[in-house]
């Protein structure tokens, strides 16, 4: 089953994404998590992304397209994959579909987590990350139970560098110009579902359980 998370910086798609995950036994692919992995070993993937990602702007379409195209085809992503964060261009949404189409399968749906930008500026400019696994946390309304340490894991938790202000700013621009157009494309086809991405994360999984259902 191929599944994307639609939805602007912030929506919650990541701490989404791993109950979903689960429950489809799918693999979690984030294109935002493999350009910070890259980054974090400084590859030439990880350095080229990284100028655009410190602006706020779009990674370009062709380099992440290879990405993707190159991710589904591991062992683990034969029976489908959750993308969060891909596709994010009409360009790379019709990429997916010539991908997904070489080998005989399509998106079969397309969840959009819908939140209000007052909403975003607040969850993002609070998210915290561990640097570890991953998990998301919110300095004010989810923090660790101890200061910059995982609950999880023991790891680090820290800030994204794109987490500020300004480049905040930038992506809800970049997502409501480039981005948004999707929701339209996904609808035309009948294969858009909308969750409010509003409620608390537990109410949020259960609409989405629902919506897979
Ligand atoms: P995305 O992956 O869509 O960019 P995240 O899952 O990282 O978004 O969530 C962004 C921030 O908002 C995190 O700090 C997270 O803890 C918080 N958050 C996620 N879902 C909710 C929710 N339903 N209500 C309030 N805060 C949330
Ligand atoms: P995310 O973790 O999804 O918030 O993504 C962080 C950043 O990575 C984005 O602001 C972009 O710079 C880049 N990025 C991630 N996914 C894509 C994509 N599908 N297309 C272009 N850029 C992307």
């Amino acid at each position: 089953m191929i599944v994307i998370l639609l939805g602007p910086p912030g929506a919650g798609k990541g701490t989404q994404a791993a109950a979903i995950s689960k429950s489809l036994n799918v693999p979690h692919v984030s294109t935002g998590d493999i350009f910070r992995a890259n980054l974090e070993y400084q590859t030439a993937l990880g350095l080229e992304a990284k100028k655009y990602m410190d602006q706020g702007q779009l990674v370009p379409d062709d380099l992440v397209v290879r990405l993707v195209a190159d991710r589904l085809a591991k062992p683990d992503a034969l029976e489908g994959a959750l993308l969060d964060g891909f596709p994010r261009t009409i360009v790379q949404a019709q990429a997916l579909s010539d991908i997904l189409a070489a080998k005989g399968k399509k998106v079969d749906v397309c969840l959009l987590l819908e939140v209000p930008d007052e909403d975003l500026i607040a969850r993002l400019s609070g998210r915290r990350v561990c640097r570890g696994c991953g998990a998301g946390y919110h300095a004010l309304f989810s923090p660790p139970k101890v200061e910059n340490v995982c609950d999880k894991c023991g790891g680090e938790v820290y800030q994204r560098e794109d987490d500020s202000a300004q480049t905040i700013k930038s992506r809800l621009a970049v997502y409501h110009k480039q981005t948004k157009p999707l929701v339209e494309w996904y609808q035309s086809r009948g294969l858009l579902k909308v969750i409010n991405g509003r409620s608390d994360p537990k109410t949020v999984e259960a609409e989405i359980a629902k919506a897979l259902a």
